[in-house]
C-alpha cells in the first residue's frame, strides 16, 4: 500500500500529480483557510507524511496522536509553526524549504524598503482621494535610499541577498548576525557589528531577517527603536513575533522613526481594526515576502520531494 500524506491546503494540480505518483494524498480542500486543528488531529492519524504550512500549528499535541509520521514538511523556510523537539523525540523529520525563495523575499524586502521610503502607498492614496492640488515643494516628501546606509539584522541567505540589491543602489551596509561572516563581507563590502546598539544609531534602513524564536521575542522593541535615527526606516519581513507592535506603533505615531514596512504580523491574519493600520506611515503586506508564482510552486514541490525522499526511505533533501 502505498504511504498516506495529508496535505494542509489545497495546492496547485502540477504539485499534487507529482505527489499522486509516489503516495496516497488527501487534502484540506480549501484555498483561503487554514485547516481548523480539530480536523488535522483527526487526519493526521492515519498519515506517514505531512504537508504543512507556516498557519498550522505541528505542536506537540497533534504529534502526540500521529503514530505513524514521518515527516512533516513545511512550505516555507520558517519553521516556528512547528515544535522541532517533539518531532525529534518521536523520530519524526522536519524538512522547510530553504533556498527556493531567497530571491524573491529579498525582492519584496527592497521592494518594501522602497515604498516605506518613499511613501509610495500614501502618494497612491493622496491622488485617488482626490487631495493632489498642485505640484508642491515639501509634500510627501520621503527619505534618499541611493548612498544611505542600510543595517540587516541576519545575514543569511536572504539578508545576503537583500545587500546584493542594495549594493546596486550604492548603500552604505552594515549588518549584525549571531556569527561573523568574513567571506561575504569581502565579498560585499560589508561592516559587521557585534553590538547591535552600536549599529542601530547609523542605520537609515533596518532590516530584520533573523528566524522568530523565543528567545528572539520582540527582538526590536522600545530600547531598540530609540536607538535608531529619527529619520530611520524599519522593515520586517522575517516573523512578525520578532517588532514589538506596539512600541512600533509608539514609534511611528510620535515621530521617533520616519515609517515602517511590515509583511509580517504578531498576529496574522492582523486585525483590521489594529491601531497600526491607521499609520500614514506604515506600508502593510499580507506576508507575501515569497509570493511570486514560480518561487510559490518551487516551494510546494521542495515539500513534496522531501516527502517522496523520507517515504521511500531516503534521506531528506533540506531537514531542518
Ligand atoms: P537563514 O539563511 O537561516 O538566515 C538567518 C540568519 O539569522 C543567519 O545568518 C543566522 O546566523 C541569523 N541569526 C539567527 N539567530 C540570530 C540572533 N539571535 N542574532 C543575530 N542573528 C541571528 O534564513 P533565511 O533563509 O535568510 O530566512 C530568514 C527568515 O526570513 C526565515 O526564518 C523566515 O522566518 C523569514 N522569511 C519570511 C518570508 C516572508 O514571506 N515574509 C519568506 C522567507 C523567509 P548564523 O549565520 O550564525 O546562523
Amino acid at each position: 500500500m502505498r504511504p498516506a500524506v495529508y496535505i494542509t491546503r489545497k495546492l496547485p494540480d502540477s504539485i499534487l500529480q507529482h505527489l499522486s505518483g509516489h503516495v496516497h494524498i488527501k487534502m484540506w480542500d480549501k484555498e483561503n483557510e487554514p485547516v481548523p486543528q480539530e480536523i488535522l488531529q483527526e487526519e493526521i492519524r492515519e498519515a506517514d507524511g505531512l504537508l504543512c504550512l507556516l498557519t498550522d500549528q505541528v505542536d506537540e499535541k497533534l504529534l502526540s496522536g500521529a503514530p505513524h509520521l514521518k515527516i512533516a514538511a513545511n512550505m516555507a523556510v520558517g519553521y516556528n509553526n512547528i515544535d522541532v523537539a517533539a518531532a525529534a523525540k518521536r523520530r519524526i523529520i522536519v524538512t522547510n524549504a530553504p533556498g527556493v525563495l531567497t530571491e524573491t523575499t529579498a525582492d519584496l524586502t527592497f521592494a518594501l524598503l522602497m515604498a516605506a521610503a518613499q511613501r509610495l502607498v500614501e502618494s497612491s492614496d493622496f491622488l485617488r482621494a482626490g487631495n493632489w492640488s498642485a505640484w508642491t515643494p515639501m509634500e510627501l516628501t520621503g527619505q534618499d535610499i541611493y548612498g544611505a546606509t542600510l543595517g540587516i539584522i541576519g545575514m543569511g541567505r536572504i539578508g545576503q541577498a537583500l545587500a546584493r540589491r542594495a549594493k546596486g543602489f550604492n548603500m552604505r551596509i552594515v549588518y549584525h548576525n549571531r556569527s561573523r561572516k568574513p567571506e561575504v563581507e569581502k565579498e560585499l563590502g560589508l561592516d559587521f557589528y557585534t553590538d547591535l546598539y552600536d549599529m542601530l544609531p547609523v542605520c537609515d534602513y533596518v532590516c530584520i531577517l533573523v528566524p522568530y524564536t523565543s528567545e528572539l521575542h520582540h527582538f526590536i522593541g522600545e530600547k531598540e527603536m530609540n536607538a535608531m535615527k529619527q529619520t530611520a526606516v524599519l522593515i520586517n519581513t522575517a516573523r512578525g513575533g520578532l517588532v514589538d507592535e506596539e512600541a512600533l506603533f509608539t514609534a511611528l505615531s510620535t515621530g521617533k522613526l520616519f515609517a515602517a514596512g511590515l509583511d509580517v504580523f504578531e498576529k496574522e491574519p492582523v486585525n483590521p481594526d489594529s491601531p497600526l493600520l491607521s499609520l500614514s506611515n506604515l506600508v502593510t503586506l499580507p506576508h507575501i515576502g515569497s509570493a511570486s508564482r514560480a518561487t510559490r510552486l518551487k516551494m510546494a514541490k521542495l515539500a513534496a520531494d522531501n516527502i517522496i525522499a523520507v517515504l521511500s526511505g531516503k534521506p531528506p533533501l533540506t531537514p531542518v
